[in-house]
């Protein structure tokens, strides 16, 4: 509202000069108007004078008629009374004082010689009449003497200042207008206001320093009663007579006074009611954001809310918008209870341990089974470290884990096998555990969950199987190395006796030794291959760098004869050095390229590639061969497995048996790629070197 009551002031003060300006012009045509009539009423009183001394009882003299004549004049008003005066300033006839009654000498004595020196007429200033006794004003015209031709008498006509006072009066001015008719000499004559204490004296000093400067304009001045006004003033060039107006500054200010009190009391009246306004749109406001402070408590205890309609669109809006605020939160927090409450169960039920921990590796949560598991109560594991269930001895790595841990899994959620670990119950005991791992990211904070499973059993069986595999592979070791002894003294006593006794039996029982003879050499080979095979099991030499390169040409040296009997052409790529038992290997590479020559129907062509394949070496001995069904694949790795019989190929079934040991004990995979008739490539995969020592 302020800079629209500033524009309403600021209106108003320029109006307001606008008015005064448009005040001062109007009082100046007024007083303008006014010295007219002035001038004009003088001039009608000095023409009626004229008429008057034209009269022929004048010459006579007749004053008695003249008397009569004068009298006549008398009648319109102006002029109060005539008199004739002689060049002594001696009344002959005064119209006032009955005729034959001595007449007193005139008042206006000083202006008679003038009148009568110059022949033309005259208005006097107020004057203290000498026959009426009060003031008075004398309009004076002389007589010519017909006989002589010179003025030797003055008419003078004596106007009132009542009259003046009258015309004033008459003008219509507003009763608060102080106006004032003075003379030539700056007297008073006639007034508005006050004229009989103010009649006769000179006019306020301010009005005549102003006539002084100029005949005619406004200026503020104090009045004789000591009024401030604003005065417009003109006098007459002719009679020398003017008026003033003076407009009370009281009144000139009063219309602003007014309009600005006016405008104060709006402006009051408009902050009151805006005052009012705003309160009670602040109380409805507050009233109705009242309502929704307790349902809005209501929502962060999880209840459902209710809110009624509100008398305020807004506030409306934001109490539906809680209502499904309220809706969607229940629904939701029902549903996380109820998800809550199967998570519950299923780490109550679940069969393994399960242990929350947060960064700092404090357990926040322990379940049934880990309870079981460790012996201890959740309500004594929750708060402790971890480490509490772990050995002494395994903390450092433990730290050294989890910092590793912490340090990868910063920026993400992570999950993962941390593999079989030793915990340790509450009365000392340790065990072996498998756990597996997941971290989540709540906020700033860290959680992470391990699923833990008692493996002592299982770590039992397999110990087991092993001491009894170990048992397995020493017996058929020392096994196939005591029947080798006998076999071979079989073997050869059978050659002895085909030998030497050859002509002495018939052809049925030489064919019986020579059979005796194949079967013990066939059962020398697969106890030699028994051996070999139980030897990659036992023996376990630590493993070396080893260049396949050479691996490849001990093994072309080794097969040389037998290349040579079918033109075999075996060739090779690029081989790598690898981490390894060179006997062995020498002994899988000439397994499997013996076979490609062997399993074949024309010229044998086999070739040995290797190339880098996820953090191994990935070799291939692939053959032009007979190929293998795929149906087989898996079959043909297990000792004394065959696809053919001793009269197709000769073999005993043990070689990819043997290879698949050598293999596994590199910690490799072998598998075959094959199409029946297209030939088979054995492939396999050795850790390369340098991603193992990363590792
Ligand atoms: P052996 O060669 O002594 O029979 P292996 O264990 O070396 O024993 O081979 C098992 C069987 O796999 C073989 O009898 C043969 O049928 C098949 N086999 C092995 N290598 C090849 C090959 N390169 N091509 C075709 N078949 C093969």
């Amino acid at each position: 509202m302020v800079p629209a009551f500033l524009m309403a002031a600021l209106t108003l003060m320029y109006s307001y000069r606008q008015q005064q300006n448009d005040l001062v012009r109007e009082s100046v045509s007024v007083v303008r108007n006014l010295s007219r009539v002035i001038d004009s009423e003088l001039g009608s009183a000095e023409v009626s004078l004229n008429v008057l001394s034209a009269s022929p009882s004048l010459q006579t003299p007749d004053y008695v008629a003249f008397r009569g004549q004068a009298q006549e004049v008398l009648k319109r008003g102006l002029i109060n009374n005539v008199a004739l005066i002689d060049a002594t300033g001696q009344q002959l006839v005064n119209t006032a004082v009955p005729y034959g009654q001595p007449l007193p000498k005139t008042a206006l004595i000083d202006l008679v010689p003038r009148v009568l020196q110059t022949g033309k007429p005259l208005v006097s200033g107020l004057v203290m009449g000498a026959a009426l006794k009060r003031p008075l004003i004398s309009v004076m015209v002389p007589v010519i003497s017909r006989e002589t031709g010179t003025h030797t008498r003055v008419l003078s006509a004596v106007v009132l200042p009542a009259h003046f006072e009258k015309l004033l009066t008459g003008y219509g001015l507003p009763p608060d207008r102080i106006s004032v008719i003075f003379d030539q000499t700056g007297t008073v004559v006639a007034r508005s206001h006050e004229l009989e204490r103010f009649l006769g004296k000179p006019i306020a000093p301010g009005l005549s320093d102003g006539l002084k400067e100029s005949q005619e304009g406004a200026i503020d001045l104090k009045t004789l009663e000591g009024v401030q006004v604003l005065s417009s003033f003109s006098r007459s060039a002719a009679t020398g007579w003017g008026v003033a107006v003076g407009i009370p500054q009281d009144s000139l200010t009063r219309e602003l006074r007014h309009g600005m009190a006016l405008l104060l009391a709006v402006m009051l009246l408009l902050i009151c009611l805006g005052v009012f306004g705003s309160w009670w749109m602040g109380g409805r406001i507050a009233g109705a954001i009242g309502k929704l402070i307790e349902p809005a408590f209501d929502i962060s205890r999880g209840k459902s809310v209710t809110i009624p309609e509100l008398n305020i669109r807004e506030v409306n809006e934001v109490g539906r918008a809680m209502m499904l605020t309220s809706a969607v939160l229940e629904t939701t927090s029902s549903s996380l209870r109820s998800s809550e409450t199967r998570m519950r169960s299923i780490l109550q039920s679940a069969m393994d341990a399960i242990i929350t921990v947060d960064d700092r590796q404090v357990i926040v949560l322990f379940n049934a089974a880990a309870a079981g598991m460790f012996g201890c109560p959740p309500e004594h594991a929750v708060g402790q470290p971890l480490v509490r269930f772990i050995p002494e001895r395994f903390h450092e790595r433990h730290a050294a884990y989890i910092k590793r841990q912490r340090d990868q899994a910063a920026a993400a959620d992570a999950y993962g096998v941390a593999g079989v670990a030793v915990g340790v119950r509450s009365g000392g005991e340790e065990f072996p555990v498998e756990v597996s791992y997941s971290s989540v990211r709540e906020g700033d904070s860290v959680f992470h969950t391990l699923i833990i499973r008692d493996v002592t059993a299982r770590v039992r069986a397999q110990e087991a199987l092993e001491r009894s595999n170990t048992d397995l592979q020493q017996f058929a070791y020392v096994a196939s190395h005591d029947l080798k002894t006998p076999l071979r003294s079989i073997a050869g006593f059978v050659q002895l006796l085909e030998k030497n006794y050859a002509s002495k039996l018939d052809a049925k029982a030489v064919d019986l030794v020579r059979r005796t003879a194949a079967a013990a050499t066939r059962l020398e080979q697969i106890t030699d291959d028994l051996l070999a095979y139980a030897r990659v099991g036992s023996e376990t030499k630590p493993f070396v760098p080893v260049d396949f390169q050479e691996v490849f040409a001990e093994v072309l040296q080794l097969l040389d004869a037998a290349l040579n009997n079918v033109n075999a052409v075996v060739t090779a790529g690029p081989l790598p050095t690898v981490q390894g038992d060179k006997t062995q290997l020498v002994r899988l590479m000439l397994n499997l390229i013996g076979n490609g020559i062997k399993y074949c129907a024309g010229t044998p062509q086999v070739h040995v590639t290797a190339l880098r394949h996820d953090g191994a070496w990935l070799f291939s001995v692939k053959d032009n061969g007979i190929g293998i069904d795929p149906k087989h694949y898996e079959r043909v790795f297990e000792p004394f497995k065959r696809l053919h019989t001793q009269q197709e190929y000769a073999g005993t079934g043990i070689g990819l048996a043997i290879c698949r040991r050598i293999v596994t004990g590199h910690k490799g995979r072998i598998w075959i790629e094959s199409e029946s008739g297209q030939g088979s490539a054995f492939c396999f995969t050795i850790p390369d070197i340098a991603t193992e020592q990363g590792a």
